[in-house]
């Protein structure tokens, strides 16, 4: 039998014996966005869950309830989505990094309060935003002592796998993990009248395998895995004495960042990137104010 390691598949008294063989808590984040014909919106979040719970499963610690809404449409985001859906319905659920930054240092604190070494954050959409989330841990930790990894999947696979958009290395990642919801024989569906186009398809999306997937995934969990045997053994050594954080201390965190849509990595779009024409559904979001 697989072991639960899913915070909301524990009882108490086996929560308390996974969380003292290790106090470390995973936070799987992503989203629904379109990845093509092909794949199922999800896939972001499919795969942030996977690493996961295998990471868990393998290094022992405990997974949060997932995050399943990110910052997307907003600044670099906007000339993207013009290009590579255009004026198409997107079925994307995002929120902006105000509201974003605001959830996760009140997720941090519930991990804090529950008296976690460490937090891992594997985040499954990538581009930039993960910018503004370590932007966060950063005055979490400074002001805690809480130790906070924010990374997307493909910073763990550096060097051997670049990371894409539904594209040969995501569409091979969803393969090796729930190969029923990838159907390549859609791959030309987007030619079809009323399909809704490319819905941000990679260009290289044919030429992904479940073998290659496996391969990616694998790399991925292994990386967790390092990252993890330092975090525990930089809490064994200096373990955090226990003390509840108010919302009041929250707050004092996220005053020592920018209050509102302005200021954050996803506020503006990359300087080489396109202009977004003035009639797009993406205008408003292209530069935050
Ligand atoms: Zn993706």
């Amino acid at each position: 039998m697989i072991p639960a390691v899913r915070w909301a598949e524990l009882r108490p008294d086996d929560f308390r014996a996974r969380f003292d063989a290790c106090p470390i808590v995973y936070l799987p984040i992503g989203l629904v966005e379109p990845h093509g014909h092909v794949a199922a919106l999800g896939l972001d979040l499919i795969k942030a869950d996977h690493y996961c719970d295998e990471a868990a499963r393998r290094f022992g610690g405990i997974v949060a309830p997932s995050q399943g809404y990110h910052i997307h449409e907003c600044g670099f985001h906007a000339p993207w989505l013009s290009e590579v859906v255009g004026e198409e319905n997107p079925l994307l659920a995002a929120l902006p990094p105000h509201v974003m930054v605001s959830l996760f240092l009140y997720q941090l604190r519930a991990f804090a309060n529950t008296g976690f070494q460490a937090v891992v954050a594997v985040s499954g959409h990538s581009g930039g935003s993960q910018n503004d989330l370590r932007a966060a841990a950063a005055a979490f930790t400074a002001a805690t002592g809480l130790p906070v990894v924010v990374k997307t999947d493909p910073e763990w696979t550096a060097g051997v796998h670049s990371g894409d958009h539904a594209g040969r290395y995501e569409i091979s990642q969803l393969l090796a993990i729930r190969p029923e919801l990838v159907d390549l024989r859609l791959l030309g569906r987007r030619h079809e009248a009323g399909s809704g186009g490319r819905l941000a398809l990679g260009d290289d999306a044919a030429q992904a395998s479940a073998e290659e997937g496996r391969a990616i995934n694998e790399l991925i969990v292994t990386n967790i895995g390092r990252e993890v045997a330092t975090l525990r053994a930089a809490a064994a050594a200096r373990p955090r004495p226990p003390r509840l954080l108010s919302y009041d201390d929250i707050e004092r965190i996220r005053a020592t960042l920018p209050p509102g849509p302005a200021g954050w990595h996803s506020s503006v779009p990359a300087p080489a990137q396109a202009p977004v024409p003035p009639d797009s559904r993406w205008h408003p979001y292209a530069r935050l104010a």
